[in-house]
Formats: C-alpha cells, sequence, structure tokens
C-alpha cells in the first residue's frame, strides 16, 4: 500500500474519531499521521521491515500497528469496525480517483488575508505538486480579523500575481475571492468587482446557527447569485467542535446545480465539509463539485490527497470534480 493510500485510510478513521467530541485529540492524532503521509510520501514497506514505522512524523505505537495491518493485509480491521459502528456504508468505495490526474486547487489563502505564506510561496508549492493552476482566493472586507481584501487591494493583489506568475512556470495563478455570504444572503463585494475576477467562492462563516429557514433563504440567493462559481465549505462545520448550518440542502443544492455553481468538499480534516452524507445528496441533486485543501500554507496542499476519500466514499465520479478538467475546461474561469 502506498503513503497516498494509507493516509486515505488514516484520514478517514481520524474523521469517523471526531464524531464523538470524547475522542477529538485521538482524531486529530490520526488526522496529523495522515497529513505527514500525505506530505512526506515515505515508503512504508521498507519503513515496516526495519521496524521504522513510528519515525514518521506523527505515527505512535498504536497507529504504527494500523499502518503495519495496512502493509501486510491492505485492510485495516479498526477503520471497519469505527465504519460498522458508525453505520457507514461498507462498501462504498465505488468510484476511482487518483491524486495523480488532481489538476489544481481552487481555494487557497495567502499573507493577503489570513495565509501564513506569500504568494511566491503558495504558487511555488502549488508547481512542486505539479498543479496546473491555483486559485488564489483570500478573504473579502467584512472579516475584519483576516485582513479582507477590497477592490484596492484586490488591484494591487493583481499587480503582485502578475510578478509572482513571472518567477514560476507550469502553473497558471487564478485571481479570486473568498467572498462572504452576509445574513442575508447577499455577498460582501459588489457585482463590478466579483465580475472581474476568475474564481469566486462564496462561503458562510458568520451566523452558521441561523433557523433553517432564513439559512435556507440565506444560501438559496448565494447560490443563484450570478457570479459565484462555488460554495465554499456549504455547512461551515467543524467536526467534534463546531456543528454546522441546517437548511433545506436538498432544495439549495438543487438550485446550485441548475445555476451551474459548484458545492466544495474542503479537505482541512479540521472541517470535512461536506462530509461524504451530504456530498452524496448533492451528487443525487446533479451538483459539481470541487476538491480543496483551503492552504493557508503550502504544506496545507496535503490535505487534498487526504480528502480524496471522501468523495470517493460519496461516490462521486471524476467528472463531476471541476479540479480534475484541464484549466480550458474549468467552466468556472470568467464565468
Ligand atoms: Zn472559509
Ligand atoms: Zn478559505
Amino acid at each position: 500500500m502506498d503513503a497516498i493510500a494509507a493516509a486515505q485510510v488514516l484520514s478517514e478513521i481520524g474523521y469517523l474519531l471526531r464524531q464523538d467530541p470524547k475522542q477529538i485529540y485521538r482524531a486529530r492524532a490520526f488526522s496529523v499521521a495522515a497529513w505527514s503521509l500525505a506530505l512526506e510520501r515515505p515508503d512504508l514497506a521498507v519503513l515496516h521491515h526495519s521496524g521504522g514505522l513510528t519515525s514518521i512524523e506523527g505515527v505512535g505505537e498504536g497507529i504504527a500497528k494500523v499502518l503495519t495491518e495496512l502493509v501486510e493485509t491492505g485492510q485495516s480491521r479498526y477503520l471497519e469496525r469505527l465504519r460498522e459502528q458508525m453505520n457507514q456504508p461498507s462498501n462504498a468505495d465505488e468510484s476511482v480517483l487518483d491524486f495523480a490526474e488532481y489538476q489544481g486547487d481552487v481555494h487557497s489563502h495567502t499573507k493577503w488575508s489570513d495565509g501564513r505564506a506569500t504568494m511566491l510561496e503558495m504558487a511555488q508549492g502549488a508547481r512542486d505538486l505539479g498543479y496546473k493552476y491555483l486559485g488564489i482566493t483570500d478573504h473579502s472586507p467584512r472579516i475584519k480579523v483576516v485582513n479582507g481584501l477590497d477592490a484596492e487591494r484586490l488591484v494591487a493583489q493583481s499587480r503582485e500575481m502578475a510578478e509572482v506568475q513571472s518567477q514560476v512556470d507550469g502553473v497558471t495563478l487564478l485571481q479570486g475571492i473568498e467572498v462572504d455570504i452576509l445574513e442575508d444572503g447577499s455577498l460582501d463585494l459588489p457585482d463590478a468587482v466579483l465580475e472581474i475576477l476568475d474564481v469566486v467562492i462564496a462561503s458562510p462563516h458568520v451566523k452558521l446557527r441561523q433557523e433553517p429557514a432564513a439559512m435556507t433563504e440565506r444560501m438559496l440567493r448565494a447560490v443563484s447569485h450570478p457570479h459565484v462559481d462555488v460554495i465554499g465549505h456549504p455547512t461551515g462545520r467543524r467536526p467534534g467542535s463546531r456543528e454546522g448550518s441546517n437548511y433545506d440542502f436538498e432544495a439549495v443544492f438543487k438550485e446550485a446545480a441548475k445555476h451551474n455553481i459548484a458545492l466544495e468538499i474542503d479537505c482541512d480534516p479540521a472541517r470535512m465539509d461536506l462530509g461524504p452524507e451530504l456530498a452524496r445528496l448533492a451528487l443525487e441533486c446533479g451538483c459539481n463539485f470541487t476538491l480543496d485543501a483551503d492552504a493557508h500554507a503550502p504544506a496545507e496542499f496535503a490535505y487534498v490527497p487526504m480528502g480524496l476519500w471522501m468523495a470517493r466514499r460519496a461516490g462521486i465520479p471524476e467528472g463531476r470534480i471541476l479540479n480534475f478538467r484541464p484549466l480550458d475546461e474549468l467552466t468556472m474561469i470568467a464565468k
């Protein structure tokens, strides 16, 4: 079993453990170990033979046992037990999604808002992974604590982007925004600004616990906006610590499909949003998806290979995930 496949198993274990608040530390340990496997891609068979599995960052005795079983049998009985306990479908891995085919990420942050790396560092990180494109989508002005971008700062950012693009080959930078969906479903930037950006991700960040009828209205408005391309982390949940929004998912997903607005699967293990259950519903409603790391530093791009399992567990085929399309087929661009 290769490191990416093992990372997917560990991240699913972490995800399932997160459903029980008492297991949050254990859940995090599995997510961290998964992340380091996805980042470092060690040769597990070699480490197993030399007894060196615990030399992997974040892997202690317990997780090493799971890895040992994976190397020897390709299975994890612990995962199977957890799936059973959580009433997860056991035979849901029907779609095949290969990280090697993943073309690029459309949701990432830089020091222009709350990212921890410069645009150049993010672009180089994406290039090093072989990505063909990267969406730079910092926050909109409403989120003051993260220094969100207004029209003026977006213009300044576009100058830096031209400069960075001239220094980094192979990966096309897309200028975007992660615009806040306000309480009434309007967006935190004027249409004239959204219109000129390559990628518009509209996300709920505040007032997530609005009562469902109002939240449904809010989301319906967001998914009928002509300049929105993607709904970012559609529930805002943080499994194990924060419940997400509750709304008429089916109505909102159907409306999103009608307007050709994709729903994001945010692969950050603290979010996993949409989770497999809602992603499955969205698939039935005819939606397309994006699979993004929502990276705030280059190392976080490794959330995507960890998160691929979610889409697979939801049975989402490659053709419905925009990140598997080449740049010139990305329907969101200049929509
Ligand atoms: Zn966000
Ligand atoms: Zn984000």
